[in-house]
């Protein structure tokens, strides 16, 4: 019995490839390959080099494979992209994932965990965010993530297929290891253009806005550990094997940081300067994101051990450092 990973090949999802894989699952990647990375892929993964969208080649992985859950990763996800591209989010995230599950639902697969996101809150009403928080999407990449939450609940009540819809605050960090990383092309992410800069690849990083109402008045976001995000994955998949209801949880610390003080962080650990601009808000942004993840503690019983924004950006540099330029280039 497989699990089947869509997106196995990015920074995500090839991080639960390699977790399950250590854990004994086999697994079959599914990717596309145009943000992935062939290089990131566990060797001991099956790899499907497709689309989702191509329902003949998704039903053909199914026919070869006995599927007995799906680790969905494969989405568009940069939200100021989303914003001027609104139908390219529609496309591949909520088609792609009408395809797989039109493609589970014929093969009867009946479990999913799946990636959301805090961008499903937008600006929240409360703070920490709980899964009972309101949620109101603020740009397209959060509303299409709804929106195929949405679809899985009414998959759920027809198919009987349960999903547990995991909501992402933001991901940092690398395999302890250093051997899979955050690699994007061009990157957007904050963790990685910092260290970028401490590199010397880039003169220096804009920061989006200091008019926030925050104390600083940068931006406060929730970073989680992506071997942590990963952990949380793999008990969601035991919870669905185990007959758990369909549901959904925050995945994040509780605790957040503004832009500002994760340059300082990064320039502490990394002893670089980090030359950094003030430039103009980004648009689709929230000002303060910060998660309760006491659901996933206590249902899933997720229990996070990398959770200090040290140990994010360490692991992030020393990635960084033996891939200054990411996969197959070092
Ligand atoms: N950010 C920034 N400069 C950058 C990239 C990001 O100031 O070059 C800010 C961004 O506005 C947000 C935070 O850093 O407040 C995290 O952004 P990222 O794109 O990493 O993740 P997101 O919050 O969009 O998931």
């Amino acid at each position: 019995m497989a699990i089947v990973v869509l997106g196995g090949a990015g920074y995500i999802g090839s991080h639960a490839v390699d977790q399950l894989i250590e854990k004994g699952y086999d697994v079959a990647v599914v990717d596309n390959l145009l943000t992935g990375h062939k290089e990131a892929i566990h060797e001991k993964a099956r790899f499907y080099q497709g689309d989702i969208q191509d329902k003949d080649f998704l039903t053909n992985v199914f026919k070869q494979e006995e599927v007995e859950g799906v680790l969905h990763f494969a989405a568009s996800s940069l939200v100021g992209e989303s914003v001027e591209q609104p139908l390219k989010y529609f496309r591949n995230n909520v088609y792609g994932t009408q395809v797989l599950l039109e493609v589970m639902a014929e093969y009867q697969v009946r479990n999913i965990v799946f990636s959301s996101t805090a961008a499903t809150y937008g600006e929240p009403k409360e703070v920490p965010i709980k899964e009972t928080t309101e949620t109101a999407p603020k740009n397209p990449y959060g509303e299409s993530k709804l929106i195929m939450e949405k679809m899985m609940k009414w998959c759920d009540q027809a198919y009987g297929m349960r999903y547990v819809a995991l909501r992402y605050f933001n991901v940092a960090g690398a395999k302890l290891d250093s051997t899979i990383g955050e690699d994007h092309t061009p990157e957007t992410h904050l963790v990685p253009l910092i260290l970028q800069t401490a590199l010397g690849q880039r003169k220096a990083l804009t920061i989006f806005g200091d008019d926030y109402a925050t104390s600083d008045g940068t931006c406060v976001r929730d970073y989680v550990h992506v071997v942590d995000l990963i952990q949380a994955h793999i008990l969601a998949l035991e919870y669905l094997k185990n007959g758990g209801k369909s549901d959904v949880f925050n995945l994040g610390s509780s605790e957040g940081f503004s832009v500002k003080e994760m340059i300082e962080s990064a320039r502490e650990i990394t002893g670089k300067e980090i030359p950094a601009i003030m430039g103009p808000r980004r648009s689709g942004d929230p000002a303060i994101l910060i998660a309760s993840p006491e659901k996933a503690k206590t249902i899933l019983g997720w229990n996070p051990h990398y959770t200090t924004i040290r140990k994010m950006i360490e692991t992030a540099w020393s990635w960084h450092q033996s891939h200054p330029n990411g996969y197959g280039k070092s």
